[in-house]
């Protein structure tokens, strides 16, 4: 028998019983009838959890490939672009703009902190000519913990045309996104965090606006073809043979998150990542993000001095069968990440920290056990 392991990444992240259930259904044929019931019932779903009357298209793929769907799709080659950086995937999407021909202006701010609406303000202020043709941001910063006020940076656009394209890959259904009253153009999920799938899908909205920059696109595209998806959506199809376990899952998933409610679940991530922040402190650990810009998906655990970050995650592994995340590029080897979204309940942080604070011990760092455990408690019990 398979030993309990407890999956505490940012993605992927454990998928509920009923939802593998809907991954291991049968076939169906992708150009029937019961497949247009299905993919009419999934279209209208993620609306909802995205919070917009715009259309959303789902691509077989990773997150990543939903990202390159959104600068493929509305960026053409020399076309100037903005990327806001604060951590490692949003670098990715200025890669991935780079790639596509784009001339990118990148503005970085310091890992760990969130983007500044005033420095986006003041850059956009200076396109006089308007030359800009899409801002593009991450949601949530999956390799630092930290959430970027999007209301703020949309805001910080005032009028000017440019698109504004969002990665939520880890964001969406973790913690408040309205595409619709925030003016969001694109935004990029993924199945594999919030959504409690396995990887494999990515999700892109697009709006009216959106839709008319495709159009007149002129970056080459056939998978990513976004305007092909939404010719083969009009009659509940996809232009070539769908993941259809991923779809079924995907029903079970979207029915889950209906019958919780997206306040209740963005209340119940606020809570986790409460107790975390509350448990790790207690034991004397320091954390990468301030509490004001903190991710409800994922919080980022400075290692104590003296001790490597992944040995701490090799101990948690080993001894408790406990899986986190570790740091990527600059903050290798100095963080850890513990994932708390999607299908995490409170006792299930309760029972990582426990283990944190026995790995802990075992490394040789002075800790008082129990009382990172209780720290949570106490915010499980207020709450
Ligand atoms: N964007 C963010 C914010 C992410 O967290 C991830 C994955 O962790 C991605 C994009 C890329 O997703 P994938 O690894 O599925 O390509």
């Amino acid at each position: 028998m398979e030993e309990k392991q407890y999956l505490l990444l940012p993605g992927p992240t454990p998928v509920p019983p009923v939802v593998l259930r809907g991954l291991a259904k049968p076939m169906i044929n992708h150009r029937g009838p019961e497949f247009k019931e299905l993919f009419t019932e999934l279209t209208e779903g993620l609306k909802e959890v995205f919070r917009t009357e715009n259309d959303v298209i789902i691509f077989p793929s990773a997150g990543t490939g939903g990202m390159e769907a959104a600068v493929a799709n509305f960026i053409s080659p020399g076309e100037k672009v903005l990327v806001v950086s604060i951590g490692n995937f949003g670098d990715r999407f200025a890669e991935i703009c780079r790639r596509f021909g784009a001339a990118v202006d990148k503005i970085d701010f310091p890992w760990g902190t969130a983007a500044d609406a005033d420095v986006l303000a003041d850059r956009i202020k200076k396109d006089t000519k308007e030359e800009i043709k899409a801002v593009f941001v991450t949601h949530n910063e999956t390799s630092t913990g930290v959430t970027n006020d999007l209301p703020k940076l949309r805001k910080a656009l005032g009028d000017h045309p440019a698109l504004f394209i969002v990665d939520s890959v880890s964001g969406l259904g973790a913690m408040e996104l309205e595409t619709d009253a925030w003016n969001l153009d694109v935004v990029v999920a993924g199945s594999q965090k919030s959504f409690m799938i396995p990887p494999g899908l990515s999700f892109v909205s697009v709006s009216k606006r959106a839709w008319d920059a495709a159009e007149k696109c002129t970056n080459a595209r056939y998978y990513w073809d976004i305007m092909a998806a939404r010719k083969y959506a009009e009659k509940g199809q996809t232009p070539y043979t769908p993941a259809l376990p991923q779809l079924t899952g995907l029903a079970e998933s979207i029915k889950m998150i209906k019958s919780e409610g997206l306040p209740n679940i963005i209340t119940r991530h606020r809570r986790l990542r409460d107790m975390v922040r509350a448990g790790v402190r207690a034991m004397g650990l320091e954390l990468l993000a301030a509490d004001e810009v903190s991710s409800t998906a994922v919080t980022a655990v400075l290692a104590p001095p003296g001790i490597e970050a992944d040995t701490i995650r090799s101990t948690l592994r080993e001894r408790f069968n406990v899986v986190v995340a570790g740091g990527q590029n600059q903050l290798k080897n100095k963080i850890f990440r513990i994932g708390h979204l999607g299908y995490v309940r409170e006792l299930d942080i309760l029972a990582v920290l426990a283990a944190l604070e026995m790995s802990l011990a075992v490394c040789g760092y002075q800790v008082n056990l129990g009382q990172g455990v209780r720290a949570a408690q106490e915010i499980l019990l207020k709450s």
